[in-house]
């Protein structure tokens, strides 16, 4: 299946888990009691208030044959370097601005990161519904944000989607049928390139998130760089100084559905995926086939610096 990896930055409250569940809904990846049990992006409020590792969230919905995995991207904070881990795994980004609030002082940060990763972000323009919209002028202020991050001339000429979440449409012009979410999907296909990844290679991949899970244990979520993995294959870990860490099997394979994770035989090279079965590797070392003796390039995990704009 095709994929594309995208991020999301938002502003807390212009709209991000309710653009989502919509998403989720008009690609019918949504079940209704998650929704109850679990909305979209906002499981790790208490982390995030302590302060602690933000676990990003991976969701995951399928338009015309493509699996779309959808990363929230933690706020105006840099926790160790997670921020660009995490966009190391993607290949676009959605910036959604609310279309009354405007620009978005607290995560310019991100938005920073993005651009200097050379990703060409998509422009969501959210809230079209509110009486105290005022689209045009957010166009202009996001452009001026772009260009004071520096921006390049193709990431200055980011195609803008208006939309509202909450009304569950987007559109690129401000006029346009108000129908559904499918100019979102559409523009997500077209603009965003697929991962470029060798699956021909032997299984690597960089262990980007770490948790632990009462049942798996150690689970690390990362994107598959090269190759395939398939259930029970023995691996390896390696440091970035290339030194191995421990030898184990990849007990569980999980890719994203929806809300959910969910088991699977094999997963390969472009998808983000959780792997399970490991007792010591850690972020950000690269797990890998036996035959692969080097460690993929990865972003050292500082301590955590904050960035309070
Ligand atoms: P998040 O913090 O970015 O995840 O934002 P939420 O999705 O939780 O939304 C924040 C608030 O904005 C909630 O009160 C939503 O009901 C409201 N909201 C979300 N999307 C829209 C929209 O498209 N139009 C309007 N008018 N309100 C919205």
């Amino acid at each position: 299946m095709d994929i594309r990896n995208i991020a999301i930055i938002a502003h807390v409250d212009h709209g991000k888990t309710t653009l989502v569940d919509q998403l989720l809904k008009q690609s019918g990846s949504f079940r209704d009691n998650q929704h109850v049990a679990e909305r979209a992006m906002d499981s790790n409020d208490l982390e995030r208030e302590r302060g602690i590792t933000i676990l990003a969230k991976c969701t995951s919905v399928v338009w015309k044959d493509t699996r779309i995995n959808i990363i929230d991207t933690p706020g105006h904070a840099d926790f160790g370097g997670e921020v660009e881990r995490i966009l190391s795994m993607v290949d676009g980004a959605v910036v959604l601005v609310d279309s009354a609030e405007g620009a978005l002082p607290q995560t310019k940060f991100v938005v920073g990161k993005a651009l200097a990763r050379g990703l060409k972000p998509i422009v969501v323009v959210n809230k079209i519904d509110r009486g105290d919209a005022r689209p045009d002028e957010v166009h202009n202020e996001i452009f001026d944000l772009f260009a004071a991050l520096g921006a390049n001339d193709e990431q200055l000429d980011f195609p803008m989607l208006y939309a509202s979440g909450r009304q569950g449409w987007a559109d690129t012009e401000i006029d346009g049928p108000r129908k559904d979410l499918s100019p979102m999907f559409d523009l997500i296909l077209r603009h965003v390139p697929p991962p470029q990844v060798n699956k021909d290679a032997p299984f690597a991949m960089v262990a980007t998130i770490l948790e632990n899970d009462n049942f798996l244990g150690r689970v690390l979520t990362g994107r598959v760089e090269q190759g395939v993995a398939k259930m029970n294959m023995p691996v390896h870990v390696l440091r970035p100084d290339g030194s191995v860490v421990e030898t184990g099997r990849l007990t569980k394979l999980l890719s994203f559905r929806g809300l959910d994770r969910v088991p699977v035989e094999e997963v390969e090279a472009g998808d983000i995926v959780a792997v399970a079965g490991l007792s010591e590797a850690t972020i950000p070392e690269t797990i890998a086939a036996l035959e692969v003796k080097e460690p993929l390039p990865s972003t050292p995990v500082d301590p955590p610096t904050l960035s309070m704009t």
